[in-house]
Parts: structure tokens; sequence; C-alpha cells
């Protein structure tokens, strides 16, 4: 077993670094603060090669693997933490789900999504299925060469500007009758906006009859087990920007503790805050030993649930509990906006919370466990 980095993906890693701090280090605060989605950094990584790295060249991405992907998340965000997220919806979210299931003409859409120029938001929650996602009830009925969909959803990411919509919907009962459908965001009705505490902003997505055509069903009946094995990649992707963010306060604090001085002496001479310290390399080093296991373990680039588990449950408590011992490190600074510690608490916070929270995640760990499942049905 061999811990290190290839050459090849050094090599990546290397290049993502030198483009990241020469394109995106400037701008970084501003970016984190802005609701909207970095447009100019989705065209830039595009030029790059950095949409779609885990998609085949024939659909017009770069054939890479899993753990090349995570590779650039950890590049990015250490010069622009916000700019993690195009990482992500260019190659972890529904796009992933989209370029392993989709037909050929549903894959046209792929395009300008692998050009930055359109973003793809995957709606499951809604207001009586959160946590119990099989729940939902948008219902597609049948009409004639297609469906009328109706219901709600919430908390979507990117559903403010979002230009596709992945949406899972109900074709009949059970399990069994959930798949997907991809609608145009044109034809959805968008209500309340709203803002999660990353500054995030997300819109309530509304189907009103919208049909839907056949060539539009992404995974008809059936298909919620595949649907959520491709969902384990954006679990990724979650994982693997919980710890980069986690690791870029980490080093904020590390620069501060080494010229900030109290008591005639720096910080990191005080083994009160050297120990916090080691406790926080401790877990991010152990959370990305577990990242990378589930990533470089993906057969066919789909990671597996369990290991998936694992590592996002840990990735998103060790990223939160860093940052924000980071926080507390760098004292009023790093609780004020002019750094962006404060940022990566925040937004470390909603990732224990959204793509499974970790007591939904544990609740899977346990199962591998046990091997058996658990109905958390009374
Ligand atoms: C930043 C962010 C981004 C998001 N992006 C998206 C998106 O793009 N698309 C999308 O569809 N959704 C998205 N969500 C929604 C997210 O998936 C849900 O918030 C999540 O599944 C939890 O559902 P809930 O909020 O309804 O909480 P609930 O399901 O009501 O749960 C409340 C609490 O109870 C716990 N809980 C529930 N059931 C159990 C159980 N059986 N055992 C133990 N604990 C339990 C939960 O862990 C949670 O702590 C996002 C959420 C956030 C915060």
């Amino acid at each position: 077993m061999d811990f290190r980095l290839t050459a090849e993906q050094q090599q990546f890693r290397d290049s993502v670094l030198r483009f990241s701090k020469n394109e995106l280090s400037a701008g970084a605060l501003q970016r984190a603060h802005d609701a909207g989605y970095p447009w100019d950094v989705a065209k830039k990584m595009a030029a790059q090669g950095l949409l779609g790295i885990t998609i085949a060249g024939k659909d017009g991405g770069q054939g890479g693997t899993l753990m090349d992907a995570v590779l650039a998340i950890e590049a990015v965000a250490s010069a622009c933490p916000r700019s993690a997220d195009v990482i992500q919806a260019g190659n972890f979210g529904p796009i992933r789900v989209l370029a392993e299931y989709g037909s050929a003409s549903q894959k046209q859409y792929l395009k300008k999504l692998l050009a930055g120029e359109a973003v793809i938001a995957v709606g499951m929650t809604e207001p009586d299925a959160g946590s119990a996602v099989t729940d939902l009830a948008t219902k597609a009925t049948r009409d004639g060469k297609g469906w009328r969909v109706n219901g709600s959803k919430i908390f979507t990411t990117h559903s403010a500007y979002a230009d596709l919509i992945l949406a899972y919907v109900r074709f009949g009962p059970g399990v069994g009758g959930i798949g997907s459908v991809l609608v145009e965001s044109k034809k959805i009705r968008r209500g309340k906006t709203s803002q999660f505490m990353s500054g995030e902003e997300w819109a309530e997505l509304h189907f009103d009859d919208v049909l839907v055509p056949d060539e539009m069903v992404l995974l008809g009946e059936g298909g919620f087990k595949k649907q959520i094995a491709g969902f384990n990649v954006e679990r990724i992707g979650n994982a693997a920007r919980s710890l980069a963010l986690g690791r870029y306060a980490f080093e904020q604090a590390r620069a501060w503790a080494l010229e900030r001085k109290q008591f005639g002496r720096l910080l990191c001479e005080f083994q009160g805050l050297q120990w916090k310290f080691a406790d926080m390399k401790l877990e991010l080093d152990a959370a990305q030993l577990l990242l990378y296991r589930a990533a470089a373990n993906a057969e066919h680039g789909l990671p597996s649930a369990e290991e998936t588990a694992l590592a996002k449950a840990y990735c998103n408590r060790a990223g939160f509990n860093v940052a924000n011992e980071a926080l507390q490190v760098m004292g009023g600074t790093g609780y004020s906006q002019d750094t962006l510690v404060e940022y990566c608490v925040r937004r470390c916070r909603g990732w224990m919370i959204a793509g499974g929270s970790i007591e939904i995640l544990k609740n899977r760990i346990a199962e591998a466990i046990f091997e058996r499942s658990f109905s958390q049905r009374g």
C-alpha cells in the first residue's frame, strides 16, 4: 500500500495549485460574500479543463478519476474557498448523475454545463421529506407521451439561478416508485427566496402541472437506487470541501500563531494553543485518509455507500471542528469578516446537514456494522 500520490496526481495537483494562486487568490474574500454564482470563475475553470474532470472524453469531459476531482477541490480551496463550489458543481453534483445515466439527447445539456455557462441543481428535499427523502410527494402522472409533474422542492442549492433541475419524482407508490426527471427551470415557478447561514441563496421550486416529455425522464420507476449511487459522488465532493475549508482555516490560524504576540510571546509558543493545533492536525489527516480511501476505491467512479458515509461524516465533523478552533485561535480577527475563517465555519456547518446529515450517515454506518437494515419508521 502506498499513501503517496502518483507522479501524475502530483503534477495535476501542482498545476491546479498554480492556476488557483494566479487566477483565484485575488478576490477570494469578496467572492465568499457574494450570494450569486461566480460565473467568471466557472468560465476560467472550463478553459482550464477543471469542469467534467471525471466525465468521459466522448461526453466532453476530461476522462479523469474521482480522486483527481478531489485533488482539484483541495487545490482550489487552498486559494479561494468559495471557488471550490464551482469544482463541486462541475464534477460531483447532478452533472455527474446526468453524465452517468443520461441519454444522448439529455447529454446535450452537458455542453453548456461544462463550458461554465449554466448550472444544474438537484431537487430532492421537500417540505415533508427531508432526511426521510423516500417520503417525497412530487408526483409524475401519465399524460400522453409525457408526464405531468406536481409538487415542491426546498433548500435546493443553485435553485435561484440554475438553468436545469434534476428533480426526484414519484411515478408510483413506495421506494420503487421513485425516479427522476430533468426540467428546464423556465418551466418551474420559483417561490420565496431565502439565504442559508453561508450566504448562499435558494428559492422554493414549485412544479405546477409541468409537462415533462418522456425524453426528459432520467431514471424512471425503480431508479432510486441508481440515483443514490450517483449521489454518493456528490457526498464525496461535500466531504472534500468540508476538509478543504477546515484546512484553509487551519493554515490561516497557523500563520497567525507564527506572527501574533501576546504577553510578549508568539501565540505558537503557548502550549495550550500548540495542543489545539495538534488536535486539529489529527482530525484533518484522519479525515483525509477516509476521504482518499473512498475516492480511490470508487469503482467506475462510483464510491461505495459505506466508505462514502464514513468519509463524509468524519470530514464534515473535522472540517467544522477545525475551522471553529482556528477561529478561536485567531480571536476577534478570526470572528471578523476581514478574514475567511468565519466563512469557513459557516460553510462547514451547512455540510453537516446537507447531502445526508451526519446522523443519517451514522445510521448507514450502523447498518454496515451489523450487516442488517434498521427501519427508521415507527
Ligand atoms: C447547505 C445546504 C444545502 C442543501 N442543498 C440541497 C440540494 O441541493 N438539494 C436538496 O434536495 N436538498 C438540499 N438540502 C437539504 C438537505 O438535504 C436537508 O436539509 C437534509 O436532508 C435534512 O432534512 P431536513 O432539513 O428536513 O431535516 P429533518 O429531516 O427534519 O431532520 C432534523 C434533524 O433530525 C435528524 N434526524 C432525522 N431523522 C433521523 C433519524 N432517523 N435518526 C437520527 N437523526 C435523525 C437530522 O439529522 C437533523 O439533525 C440542503 C441543505 C443545506 C443545509
